[in-house]
C-alpha cells in the first residue's frame, strides 16, 4: 500500500473515539486532540456553536465553532501576554477597551493595573459571557471588577461610535477570521481603532500563528502599517492547545509620544493583588516575545 488513509494498518492510531479533535480549513492536514472526560455544555447562540468539556489533562475547555478558545491549564499564557504586552509598554494606562474576550480573562489581567480607571468590553455573544461565568469562574472573575462595563454587540459598530482619542489601549481578543470576527482583521476596523486611541495610544490584536498563517499575518501587517503611524511590532507566545502551539500578537501605536514595545516602561510583576500571582508574563519574556525566527522576520518588517 502507498500509505493513503484507507491503507492504514489495523491498530494504527487514527480518529480516536472519546477524544475532541480540532479540525478546520485554517489548519489543513492536522488536528490537535484532547481526551474528553465529560461534556458539560453544548449550545448554539445567534453567532456560533458553544461547547464546554472537561478534558483529562487541561482542565475545562471552551470551544467556539469547533475551535478551542481556552483551557484552564494554559489560558494564562494567552491572557497575560495579550494584556501586559500593550499595558506594560505605556506609562499609566487609564482607559482600556477590550473587543471580544467574552470569557473575561483579559479583563482579569487588565484589572491588575492600578492606574486603570475605566475598562470597556464589547463582546458580540452573550452566551460566551454566561458560559464563562458558569464554568470558568477563575477566568470570568474579570467581570467582577467595578471599573468594567460590558457592552454586548459587534465590536466593529461599537468602535465606530467611540469619540476620537478616548482610549490609552485597545485589546482585540478575537476568534479566528472565519465567522463573526472576520471584520476585526480588516483595514476599516484598524482605522476605527486608530481613531479611538489617544496620540501614542496602543493596540494589541490576536494575530494568529507564524507556523500556519503567514499570509494572514502579512495582511494584518500591511493594513496596520498604513493605518498606524507609530511603532508596529509582532510578538508571539506559546499556547499548547492552540493550533501549532503558538499564537501571535500585532502591537501598534498611534502617532504621538513614542512607544518602544520591546522595552516595557510599566512593569507589573511582583504586584500580587487579589488576582493572585502572574503565572506566565514577566519583563524578560515581554522583550523576548518580539524576537522572531528568521523565516518570520523576513516577512514581518517592524518599525
Ligand atoms: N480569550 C480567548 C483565549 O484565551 O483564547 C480568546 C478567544 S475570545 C473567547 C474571542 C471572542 O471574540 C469570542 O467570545 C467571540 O464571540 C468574540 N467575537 C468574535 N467576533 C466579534 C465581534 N465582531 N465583535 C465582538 N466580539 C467578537
Amino acid at each position: 500500500g502507498g500509505g493513503v488513509a484507507s491503507d492504514l494498518p489495523e491498530g494504527f492510531p487514527s480518529v480516536i473515539p472519546g477524544w475532541f479533535s480540532e479540525i478546520s480549513p485554517m489548519w489543513p492536514g492536522e488536528a490537535h486532540s484532547l481526551k474528553v472526560e465529560n461534556i458539560l455544555f453544548q449550545g448554539k447562540s445567534d453567532y456560533q456553536k458553544v461547547i464546554v468539556f472537561q478534558s483529562s489533562t487541561y482542565g475545562k475547555v471552551l470551544v467556539l465553532d469547533g475551535v478551542i478558545q481556552l483551557t484552564e491549564r494554559d489560558e494564562c499564557s494567552y491572557q497575560e501576554m495579550i494584556t501586559h504586552l500593550p499595558l506594560c509598554s505605556i506609562p499609566n494606562p487609564k482607559k482600556v477597551l477590550v473587543i471580544g474576550g467574552g470569557d473575561g480573562g483579559v479583563l482579569r489581567e487588565v484589572s491588575r493595573h492600578s492606574s486603570v480607571e475605566k475598562i470597556d468590553i464589547c463582546e458580540i455573544d452573550k452566551m460566551v459571557v454566561d458560559v464563562s461565568k458558569q464554568f470558568f469562574p477563575s477566568v470570568a472573575i474579570g467581570f467582577d471588577d467595578p471599573r468594567v462595563t460590558l457592552h454586548i454587540g459587534d465590536g466593529v459598530a461599537f468602535l465606530k461610535a467611540v469619540p476620537e482619542g478616548t482610549y490609552d489601549a485597545v485589546i482585540v481578543d478575537s476568534s479566528d477570521p472565519i465567522g463573526p470576527a472576520q471584520e476585526l482583521f480588516e483595514k476599516p476596523f484598524f482605522e476605527s481603532v486608530a481613531r479611538a486611541l489617544r496620540p501614542g495610544g496602543v493596540v494589541c490584536t490576536q494575530a494568529e500563528s507564524i507556523w500556519l498563517h503567514m499570509h494572514i499575518i502579512e495582511g494584518i501587517v500591511a493594513n496596520c502599517s498604513q493605518v498606524f503611524k507609530g511603532s508596529i511590532n509582532y510578538a508571539w507566545t506559546t499556547v499548547p492547545t492552540y493550533p501549532s502551539g503558538v499564537i501571535g500578537f500585532m502591537l501598534c501605536a498611534t502617532e504621538g509620544p513614542a512607544v518602544d514595545f520591546k522595552n516595557p516602561v510599566n512593569p507589573i510583576e511582583g504586584r500580587v493583588g487579589d488576582k493572585g500571582e502572574l503565572k506566565f508574563y514577566n519583563s524578560e519574556i515581554h522583550s523576548a516575545a518580539f524576537c522572531l525566527p528568521s523565516f518570520a522576520r523576513k516577512l514581518i518588517p517592524a518599525k
